[in-house]
């Protein structure tokens, strides 16, 4: 519910504090901000870009709710859950569906809270109702965001766009960045067969650059999975990924069709805890 986290919020206009009023969240100077019948609230101070389409959220929902990602979210929950001290409010830059974020709530207790961040309305429409304590807000990543200072424990960021100074001025005193970043090895074979771009295998390396200026690194973690994928499968994995993937051919679908009726399929990634450099 968003009531569970206006706390946290802020004006992206003027950062002032957000209370609600009946259907919309208000500042002391009156920006005023509708929330929608679905239980989630845009706070953007001008045009952002749109986000994932319905279609790739759509595919998200499909992939993830046959059960595929279910061992990454128990790791992201785990990993959370060991950053330090407990962490009660969750931001999660990039929340998708807030399938991730439900697994940390859950894990961490009925104290903890989430907002789920993201720029897409069709992934805000379900993350809303992905947990009962997840408050589900549209902002804009690469922007100013319209969380109060210092009020995260823990930054969530699964594969999902870095905006490190924010990042570091939403966290606690003692608050954790948890990313989640795919290694060269996943999908691997995905993209081989169905000549899909590449996973940039600079990635990680520029991650560690990006981040450098406002974090420590603490500690990493591999965590992988081979996967089991019939076509149904395969085409929600492709419809959901990166968008540059959809430049793939037209003919993707007879491409999968030639596939055998089970691949395999290599999910690899990264777990990296970041210590802000304002506190210890
Ligand atoms: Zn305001």
């Amino acid at each position: 519910m968003l009531d569970d986290v206006a706390d946290a919020l802020r004006c992206p206009i003027c950062a002032g504090p957000l209370t609600r009023h009946g259907q919309a969240l208000r500042c002391p100077v009156g920006h005023s901000y509708d929330i929608a019948k679905q239980d989630y609230v845009t706070l953007l101070s001008g045009l952002a870009a749109p986000g994932d389409t319905g279609a790739m959220v759509a595919a998200r929902e499909e992939f993830l709710g046959a059960g595929h990602y279910d061992w990454l979210a128990e790791s992201v929950a785990e990993e959370a859950a060991d950053v330090g001290r407990s962490p009660r409010r969750v931001v999660d830059a990039g929340s998708g569906t807030g399938f991730y974020l439900a697994a940390v709530l859950d894990r961490l207790g009925p104290a903890a809270s989430g907002v789920a961040l993201d720029s897409s309305a069709y992934a805000l429409r379900r993350a809303a109702r992905a947990h009962p304590r997840i408050g589900a807000v549209g902002a804009d990543l690469w922007r100013p965001l319209p969380v109060a200072d210092g009020a995260a424990a823990l930054v969530l960021n699964v594969f999902a766009p870095r905006n490190c100074g924010e990042f570091r001025r939403i966290l606690a005193p003692g608050g954790r960045l948890l990313t989640v970043t795919p290694t060269d090895r996943h999908l691997a074979e995905l993209v081989d067969l169905l000549d899909l771009l590449t996973v940039d295998e600079a990635k990680e390396r520029r991650l560690a650059e990006t981040l450098g200026d406002c974090f420590f690194f603490q500690r990493r973690s591999l965590r992988d999975r081979t996967l089991r994928l019939d076509h149904d499968a395969v085409a929600a994995l492709v419809r959901m990924g990166p968008s540059a993937w959809h430049a793939a051919p037209g003919a993707l679908a007879a491409r999968i069709a030639e596939l055998p009726s089970e691949i395999t399929v290599t999910a690899s990634c990264y777990l990296t805890v970041w210590r802000p450099r304002h506190s210890q």
